[in-house]
């Protein structure tokens, strides 16, 4: 059977997925895996998809160092005992600069370019490459396809995409990029096959998970997002600020004598809940917890989402809808009552029982403001665009041939 393989390997951990392809639902999820304690306690999971695990590996902090070992490691455990037949290779790229605005067919001139966005995305981009990379040199005659989390937003107008700054930056890639590009694709595709008018509307869609941002959609389109150049801005996060003053930056600077990179690893790794609360990254963790610092931590958290709610629903001219995703958008049933709380004034009315249930609906009937729960996700939707983008790819060079062989001449 023909495989895909979904790599989504982030700052410190590797995800991957496989689907076969064909069949009635045309992608099935076959395995689900990850790499996580990258450095530390090195963990290779796999899990099949009635959720038997197909391996539970552990490895010393040596052998799995960083995440290229990592893919290496889960590369040749899908090799050497899953015997897949790959026909395409799926990758999370979060950036594709200004120059990306949909999923991409991978070949050598591409890489040159993405990685010029490595600036952009310092901790993510390199490792996203690295899997683009190892496939281009051991099979090179694999299609690969990179689907960005900037894609989505790309259709942003001039005043969203903008900073205040001389334009010569903008030229230069300076802009408001937005992330998350694959999930609220996902979620706005979801919305379209499960709420067809409340999907036309106006719609802001919350991924809450330990990166975090709002999009506000109008007609399943991105207008607006929290996240900016890179994805340390908006909303606060497991251990990302979120929005945070430049001057506080210049303050650690100049009076701190922190470097550039000092500055980086502080703004990506140990600011938001983690910082706030003094206590964990985990939302899980914080909601359990009675210490002051947990609790100021969830107040941040639930304050900025509803602060951001006001600033999307001007984006959008007024609010017909909004959409919980992510672990904590999915899973917390309190976080999502205090955030819906926030939300009375833009006619929020939650049905308590089906939030607590974890329906796809939790507003009541007649709250003005409708409020669902649409889990993610990312892997299918990549999966899916591979998979697109290769049939394209087929039929491109299939009429290219019979166009050569009609004796035209040139590309179909
Ligand atoms: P990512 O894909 O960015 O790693 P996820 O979307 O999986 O993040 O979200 C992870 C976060 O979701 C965890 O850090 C945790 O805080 C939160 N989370 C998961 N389950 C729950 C839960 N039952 N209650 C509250 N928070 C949860």
């Amino acid at each position: 059977m023909d495989t895909i393989l979904v790599d989504n390997a982030g700052s410190s951990s590797v995800k991957f997925q496989v689907f076969e392809t064909g069949g009635p639902s045309r992608l099935k999820r076959i395995i689900k895996g990850q790499v996580e304690g990258i450095g530390t306690r090195p963990r290779l999971k796999a899990q099949g998809a009635d959720g038997a695990v197909l391996v539970d590996e552990t490895y010393g902090p040596d052998v799995v160092s960083d995440v290229p070992g990592a893919i290496r490691e889960a590369g040749a455990w899908l090799r050497t005992s899953q015997k897949l037949t790959l026909i395409a290779v799926g990758h999370r790229v979060v950036h594709g600069g200004p120059a990306y605005s949909r999923p991409t067919l991978i070949d050598s001139k591409v890489v040159e370019k993405l990685e010029r966005y490595i600036p952009l995305a310092p901790l993510h981009q390199p490792n996203n490459l690295a899997p683009i990379q190892a496939f281009l040199k051991n099979s090179p005659g694999l299609p690969q396809v990179a689907c960005f989390d900037t894609a989505f937003h790309r259709g942003h107008s001039a005043v969203a995409d903008h900073y205040a700054i001389p334009e010569q930056l903008y030229k230069e890639g300076v802009r408001r990029y937005g992330f998350h590009g694959l999930s609220y694709e996902f979620v706005a595709k979801r919305m379209q096959e499960l709420f067809p008018e409340t999907a036309k509307s106006r719609v802001i869609v919350a991924h809450l998970g330990s990166g975090a941002s709002m999009c506000a959609l109008a007609d399943g389109r991105s207008v607006e997002s929290t996240m900016g150049f890179t994805a340390l801005d908006g909303l606060p996060m497991g251990t990302r600020p979120g929005q945070i003053d430049p001057g506080v930056v210049l303050y650690l600077m100049s009076e701190k004598g922190m470097s550039a990179e000092a500055i980086q690893k502080f703004l990506y790794n140990d600011c938001g809940l983690k910082g706030l609360s003094g206590i964990s990254n985990d939302m899980r963790v914080l909601e359990t917890g009675d210490e002051p610092g947990a609790k100021l931590a969830i107040d941040y958290f639930v304050y900025r989402i509803s602060l951001y709610a006001g600033m999307l629903a001007a984006a959008l001219g007024g609010l017909d809808a909004f959409v919980f995703t992510a672990g904590i958008g999915e899973n917390s049933a309190g976080i999502r009552a205090r955030i819906a709380k926030k939300l009375g004034w833009l006619g929020a009315e939650l049905d308590a029982n089906a939030n607590a249930g974890g329906k796809p609906v939790i507003s009541r009937p007649q709250s003005r403001l409708k409020l669902f729960v649409i889990p993610t996700d990312e892997e299918l939707m990549i999966a899916e665009h591979t998979l697109a983008v290769i049939a394209a790819d087929r039929l491109q060079k299939t009429g290219y041939r019979e166009t050569a062989k009609s004796g035209a001449g040139s590309h179909a």
